[in-house]
């Protein structure tokens, strides 16, 4: 038996121990290494001994999993190289070892450890938002409205959700009409949208076919997607650890709908078998009072009842005329005005050892031109949107109320980096008709449908508010706040702006990054990537731009 060299710590592995190592690090002897072919659980506790131990990962490896009998090491990795069902199996025997482990040597942090995949499919819009709603340690990525085209029948039904409280209500059959006309009305314009882009911008011979035909077909997907209600079906794809899946459990049991809280169910069913000691508590006690508290906070602003303030909840009552001109998108509500002088002492920071506060005095004493100054130096040269300056940047806050199509609102609540908080999705007010779906004489149909489901949204939400919600179309309007720093609207301005962007929120966009320059001139300077121009097609140089990669040429 041959001794290998010592390691980073001093610690020395033989032959025996480097073999029975060896599939599990990417190197043995490395300080830098990753772990591979372990489940998530057997990773999460290796890690999370990390703060109790002197010992090296790999010798806490051996020592404790490899070689320990109760950690079921055996079972659980030799039974997966053949057999998946034999190592959840394996997991569950040995879990109160993993338990003993990951409460033992660590808080609720430990539960960030481990992560899993998970596939949501065939859910509605409505559940789409609650997932993606998390901000920390949940990865989302959703079927798109733009390339996908919704109006495929299963069984001779359209995909969308047949809500459980509806369909047992005296509403279910409204529901299916209102829904069923919506979902044709998106069949039936389809290729007279396309028919009309292509006529309003045909091809050019620089532009190859599939190019053409890919742009034309998103653009008109992207003026049909209105139509589509809240109920449609679609799929979500979550990578997240542990501890970032159990709130997220929690937050759907608390929810009012019963499709979130079968879809807990079965998220909490699939993440049992991946990781099951990360996410059990959901559904513990303590998981059940943290429910309780998340749906109180709900219910107890509700049970104030109507102190004047409710005035504007308008359900079961007469929809009200869509207002007229077209509503303001965009209110910045609330800035810092002091806040160039505390970006300026946020960058200076670093570079004293001066308490904030005299940092903060010192830069408020600067002239307008010497705070620009050293603006100018922090954001340097941006040589493309990537190049976003540094926390300085979030320094300050920026409060935005918005009022959009739920199209828009369904891309833009996909920014976490801010605080967001959305009202109900109802029809109070009003929808949006793209202006080329006018241009196309294609409207009235348009129309016609969006005013069927109006009317059965507001019928069903005299009964059944929460329920209602389902049968809203995305081009009707919702009001959302956000709150978000310097740096983070640099990010939204410039990515949301992108000529392959919707232009719905890519006006909303520009206004965004207009409001926050006419007030902070001097901060929103180094904002050079935010594409103001207008494109017939906008996903036309994206799909020249995959020609090229494709090496195709028209
Ligand atoms: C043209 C376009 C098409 C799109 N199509 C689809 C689609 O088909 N399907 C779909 O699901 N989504 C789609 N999206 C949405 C996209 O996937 C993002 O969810 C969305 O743009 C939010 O951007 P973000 O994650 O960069 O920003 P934010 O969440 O605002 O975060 C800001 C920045 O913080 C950092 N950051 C934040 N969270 C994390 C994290 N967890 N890990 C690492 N870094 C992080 C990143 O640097 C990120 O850029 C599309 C977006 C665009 C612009």
């Amino acid at each position: 038996m041959s001794t290998a060299a010592t390691d980073v710590w001093g610690d020395q592995f033989n032959e025996d121990e480097r073999a029975l190592l060896a599939p599990f690090v990417t190197d043995l002897d490395a300080p830098i290494f990753g772990l591979r072919n372990l489940p998530e659980v057997v990773k999460g506790a290796l890690f999370s001994r990390y703060s109790r131990s002197d010992k090296s990962l790999r010798r806490i490896l051996l020592d404790e999993f490899i070689q320990a009998p109760e950690s079921g090491f055996d079972a659980i990795v030799g039974g997966a190289a053949t057999n998946g069902v034999a190592q959840i199996v394996a997991t569950q025997q040995a879990e109160a070892f993993y338990e003993r482990v990951l409460i033992g040597y660590g808080d609720d942090s430990v539960a960030e450890l481990g992560g899993a995949h998970l596939a949501c499919e065939g859910i509605s819009n409505v559940a789409a938002k609650a997932l993606e709603d998390s901000r920390i340690g949940i990865s989302p990525l959703e079927k798109s409205t733009r390339y996908v085209v919704f109006n495929r029948k299963v069984d001779g039904r359209y995909r969308y959700l047949r809500e459980t409280a509806i369909m047992a209500s005296r509403h279910a059959a409204a529901y299916e009409v209102a829904m069923d006309q919506l979902f044709e009305a998106y069949s039936t314009l389809l290729e007279p949208t396309i028919a009309f882009l292509r006529e309003q911008t045909p091809r050019d011979v620089a532009t190859s076919e599939r190019a053409y035909n890919s742009a034309t077909r998103a653009k008109a997907c992207d003026l049909l997607r209105g139509l589509l209600p809240m109920a449609t079906l679609t799929n979500v794809g979550l990578f997240g650890n542990g501890r970032a899946f159990e709130y997220l459990l929690t937050r759907l049991y608390a929810a009012p709908q019963t499709e979130l809280h079968e879809l807990a169910d079965a998220m909490q069913t699939a993440l049992d078998t991946l990781i099951p000691s990360f996410v059990k508590r959901a559904k513990s006690e303590r998981g059940r009072a943290h429910q309780e508290y998340l749906r109180g906070m709900r219910e107890r602003i509700a049970a104030l009842g109507d102190g004047g303030w409710r005035l504007g909840a308008g359900y079961g009552q007469p929809n009200p005329q869509p207002p007229s001109p077209i509503p303001q998108e965009v209110t910045l509500v609330d800035y810092e005005p002091d806040a160039e002088a505390r970006t300026v002492a946020a960058i200076l920071y670093p570079h004293t050892d001066l308490p904030l506060a005299e940092v903060r005095a010192l830069a408020a004493r600067l002239t307008d031109a010497e705070q620009l100054t050293i603006i100018r130096a922090y954001v340097g040269e941006r040589a493309s949107r990537f190049h976003r300056p540094g926390r300085a940047f979030e320094e300050p806050f920026y409060t935005f109320d918005l009022l959009a199509d739920l199209g828009a609102y369904r891309d833009l609540q996909r920014h976490r980096m801010l605080t967001q908080d959305r009202q109900r999705y109802g029809v109070r007010h009003g929808y949006v008709t793209p202006p080329e779906l006018d241009a196309a004489g294609l409207s009235a149909p348009y129309a016609a449908a969006l005013e069927r489901a109006a009317a059965a949204f507001e019928t069903i939400a005299a009964d059944l508010p929460a329920q209602a919600q389902y049968a809203v179309p995305l081009a009707f309007r919702v009001r959302w706040r956000i709150k978000l720093n310097l740096r983070e609207v640099y990010h939204l301005a410039e990515l949301r702006s992108a000529p392959q962007g919707h232009p719905a929120y890519r006006r909303i966009a520009h206004a965004i990054a207009a409001a926050v320059s006419a007030v902070h001139p001097t901060l929103a300077e180094g904002m050079r990537f935010v594409d103001m121009s207008d494109y017939a097609l906008d996903r036309l140089d994206a799909e020249r731009r995959l020609d090229a990669k494709l090496g195709r040429l028209p």
